[in-house]
């Protein structure tokens, strides 16, 4: 499951009065937006990151979203992204959508003002979402809750508290859902009530009462208070996990495969693992069509669960028409280092019934090593026949199928 988070931290704070954007202002030393942002850098199920900004910051961006060393410390590096914050909240939520992977299963939204959410809350409002479509932290109400009649201060109505909840962000959505919602697009103060309005069941998480939104000068003592206490048993964390290293992490590797096919017809060329193959027949599709580059894309993308080839590079996009696929094949393993994970090798079989690929094995190899950014003793590449048997056999297609593994750098 490919997640994305979006941080909307596109609002000037005007409610804040204070000369710079209130994201930027710091509490425990470090800026609000540092701590909000770096709890989804480093958080195990999140996949990417992209940051709503106000559009007088793209050009010069804060240090701490520039410098990926801030987040050396945060595990696997991931992709950050910065987009242009709209005028309202959901249009900068909206930029961040669209900037957003097209191979996201799970979209999570998070306010910048809330910089104390912890990766427990995160992990069970994407969990949430992922079952039931949508979701958001929510904390039940500890005080009695009056309705005002309209424009005066008299009690209309008390309401039962019990069945009353305070939204907060993290909110998560299934992809889908959240296209429904943002179509909407009305002036709301968050996405789950377009959801709601969209027709989606939306689930409460439990919200955490340390999750608080810094809204106006009155609510920094109490975030400095949190930022104290939470820092200081952060820091208690990282202290034992130095002392016994994660065991996940240690000798972490994942295996992913991968299968193509295409029909083979007469005028087209045969590329086959980055090499035009002499042949009276060449592979048919979109692209070169190489099933050996088609098949490792997938078996990386696959092992570092990054969705597939479709997903990223889809055929009706122009921009991958005539693509080379070692061209495609290089871009995924960019994504998958971006991951912080490393390629530890491929294996093919190519099934095709003519030409012999045997002497043109070991340029194959070269030129998919090189896509890979590994050595080309790492890359196996092994050509077979099918007998005679079925539309591979008859010389009608070419098939390949691969395995690769992947590791932690
Ligand atoms: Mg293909």
């Amino acid at each position: 499951m490919y997640v994305s988070a979006i941080i909307a931290a596109g609002g000037r704070g005007r409610r804040f009065g204070a000369a710079e954007p209130k994201q930027l202002l710091t509490v425990g030393g470090r800026p609000i937006l540092e701590r909000s942002v770096s709890v989804f850098l480093s958080h195990p199920s999140v996949h990417e990151v992209v940051v709503a900004l106000p559009r007088e910051l793209i050009d010069d961006p804060p240090a701490f979203l520039r410098s990926a060393k801030a987040f050396a410390l945060h595990g696997p590096r991931k992709p950050l992204r910065i987009v242009a914050g709209g005028a309202r909240r959901q249009d900068s939520v909206a930029n961040g959508f669209r900037a957003a992977s097209a191979a996201s299963d799970v979209i999570v939204i998070h306010d910048a003002a809330r910089p104390f959410a912890t990766a427990d809350l995160i992990a069970r409002t994407i969990a949430a979402a992922a079952e039931s479509g949508a979701a958001l932290a929510a904390l039940p109400a500890r005080d009695t809750v009056k309705q005002a009649a309209s424009g005066e201060l008299v009690v209309a109505q008390t309401l039962p508290r019990d069945s009353i909840f305070l939204a907060q962000t993290p909110q998560a959505f299934r992809r889908s859902v959240l296209e429904d919602a943002l179509r909407l697009a009305d002036d709301v103060t968050d996405e789950a009530s377009l959801a709601e309005r969209a027709g989606h069941r939306v689930r409460l998480v439990k919200g955490e009462a340390s999750n608080i939104k810094i809204t106006t000068p009155e609510d920094l003592p109490i975030a400095e208070a949190i930022a104290e206490a939470t820092d200081r048993s952060a820091e208690a964390f990282a202290r034992r996990g130095a002392e016994s290293p994660s065991p996940e992490r240690e000798g972490f590797s994942r295996a992913g495969t991968g299968y193509d096919l295409h029909r083979l017809v007469a005028g087209r060329p045969l590329v086959i693992g980055g090499v035009t193959v002499p042949s009276d027949v060449g592979a048919l599709g979109h692209s070169d069509a190489d099933v050996v580059c088609h098949a490792i894309t997938d078996a990386i993308l696959g092992a570092a669960s990054l969705g597939d080839i479709g997903a990223h590079f889809p055929d009706a996009d122009p921009r991958w028409k005539d693509a080379s696929s070692l061209d495609l094949l290089a871009r995924a393993a960019r994504m998958v280092a971006e991951q912080g994970l490393e390629v530890g090798n491929v294996d093919v079989t190519v099934v095709l019934e003519r030409p012999k690929i045997r002497d043109h094995v070991d340029a194959m190899r070269h030129a998919v090593a090189k896509a890979l950014a590994i050595d080309a003793e790492r890359v196996s590449i092994k050509g077979k026949t099918n007998e005679g048997v079925d539309a591979v056999g008859r010389g009608e297609a070419i098939a390949a199928h691969a395995i690769a593994l992947i590791r932690a750098r």
